[in-house]
């Protein structure tokens, strides 16, 4: 864990590490959190990746078992007509733009999943 340290304004950050305390020199500092996937409750019904994204379309190949003649689309998952969208999609960009983006397009190819 760390602690801000500074006089006005940000001066050095306090590291507590596993050989004690150590203070880096700090202008600004950007707390990124909530980065993980957190799909371990997929486990076994679509394919992820080593860090446990979903893959989907062409990462995904043509998995064991699927049972459709055409491939994958483009953001469907191993599992047919299950699509992913956003952060969680193995090899996204995790920017708010590009999720909401990613968002209308899996509606385009659920329909042509429903109506091919
Ligand atoms: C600290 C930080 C700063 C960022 N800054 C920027 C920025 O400046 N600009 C930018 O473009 N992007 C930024 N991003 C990235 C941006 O937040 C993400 O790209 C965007 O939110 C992804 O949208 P999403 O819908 O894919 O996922 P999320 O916004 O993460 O939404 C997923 C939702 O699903 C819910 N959920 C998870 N598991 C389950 C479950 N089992 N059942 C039901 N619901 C579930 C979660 O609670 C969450 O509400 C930042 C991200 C972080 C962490």
């Amino acid at each position: 864990m760390s602690a801000a340290q500074g006089n006005g304004h940000l001066e050095s950050v306090r590291f507590l590490t596993p050989d004690g305390e150590q203070d880096v020199e700090a202008e600004a500092m950007f707390i990124f959190i909530g980065a993980r996937p957190e799909t371990d409750w997929l486990d076994g019904q679509v394919a992820r990746d080593e860090r446990g994204f979903i893959l989907s379309g062409p990462d995904v190949g043509r998995p064991k078992g699927w049972p459709l003649e055409r491939d994958p689309f483009l953001l469907e998952t191993s599992m047919p007509g299950v699509f992913v969208a956003g952060d969680v999609r193995s090899g996204s960009v995790k920017r708010v733009a590009s999720s909401v983006g990613e968002g209308a397009m899996a509606v385009r190819f659920v329909h042509e999943h429903l109506v091919p």
